[in-house]
C-alpha cells in the first residue's frame, strides 16, 4: 500500500456510513495509525543503518588494507652489526626491558634502556641520516635517524643535549655522536639512561611512524663496542 493511497482511504474514511454511525471506526484507524507508526519505526531503522554504515565504512576498509598492506610488503631484514649506542657500555651488561610495563601498564615499553651517568656520549648505533631533532613529554630531548634505504629508524631519548652541530638532514656515521645521556621527558629526575628504539619502516612512512622492534638481540649479538 502506497503512501497515497493508504492516505486517501484515510480521508475517505472519516464521512463513510460506517463511520457516522460509530461502527468500526475505532478499530480501524487503531489498525492503520499502528501500520503507520511501524511504517515510521522501520524508515527510522533504516535511516540508523545508514548513518551507521556511512561513519564506519570508509574508516574500517582503510584500516584493513593498511594491515594488509604492512603484512604483503617485503620485510626489511634486521640490520646486523649495530653499535652500542652509549660509549663504553659492553653488550654483557645491556638488559632487556623491551615490553616491561610502562605508565602502570597503559602501554609496554617499545625499546631498551641502557643505563649510563649523566653525560656520557650517545652514538649512533647505525648510519643515516637525521631525519628528526624532537621534544616531546616522553622523550625530551630526541633524535631520530632514518637508514640509508629507509627501512629503518633509530631513536635515541631523554638525551640532557644534542652534539654540537647536530642538524636535521645531516649524514651520520655508525659510532658518531648524536647527543649525551640525560633525563630529560619521562625518564624521571636523576634516572640517567639512555632509551634507545628501533622501528621497521615502510618507504613512505614518517619519521613518526613504523612498526617498533626489540633492539635487544641485535645490540648483544654481535654488536660492537663503539
Ligand atoms: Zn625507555
Amino acid at each position: 500500500m502506497s503512501w497515497a493511497t493508504s492516505l486517501g482511504r484515510f480521508r475517505r474514511v472519516r464521512p463513510s456510513a460506517a463511520t457516522r454511525a460509530g461502527v468500526g471506526r475505532p478499530r480501524g484507524r487503531r489498525r492503520r495509525n499502528l501500520l503507520l507508526y511501524l511504517l515510521a519505526f522501520v524508515i527510522m531503522l533504516l535511516v540508523a543503518a545508514g548513518s551507521l554504515v556511512r561513519f564506519t565504512g570508509p574508516q574500517q576498509p582503510s584500516v584493513v588494507a593498511d594491515v594488509i598492506a604492512r603484512a604483503k610488503a617485503p620485510r626489511a631484514a634486521p640490520p646486523s652489526g649495530l653499535t652500542i649506542p652509549v660509549a663504553g657500555v659492553r653488550a654483557d651488561a645491556l638488559a632487556d626491558s623491551w615490553g616491561q610495563a610502562r605508565e602502570g601498564g597503559a602501554r609496554a615499553h617499545q625499546g631498551i634502556d641502557i643505563m649510563a651517568p649523566r653525560g656520557v656520549p650517545v652514538v649512533a648505533a647505525s648510519a643515516g641520516t637525521v631525519e628528526r631533532l624532537f621534544t616531546s613529554g616522553a622523550g625530551g630531548t630526541t633524535v631520530y635517524v632514518r637508514s640509508p634505504d629507509r627501512r629503518w629508524t633509530y631513536y635515541y631519548a631523554h638525551l640532557a643535549a644534542y652534539a654540537p652541530g647536530l642538524a636535521e638532514g645531516a649524514a651520520v656515521r655508525a659510532g658518531q655522536q648524536l647527543g649525551y645521556v640525560g633525563d630529560t621527558g619521562n625518564a624521571g629526575p636523576g634516572n640517567y639512561h639512555l632509551h634507545f628504539g628501533m622501528s621497521r619502516m615502510r618507504l613512505g612512512d614518517g619519521w613518526w611512524e613504523g612498526e617498533a622492534v626489540n633492539p635487544f638481540p641485535l645490540l648483544v649479538g654481535g654488536a660492537r663496542r663503539s
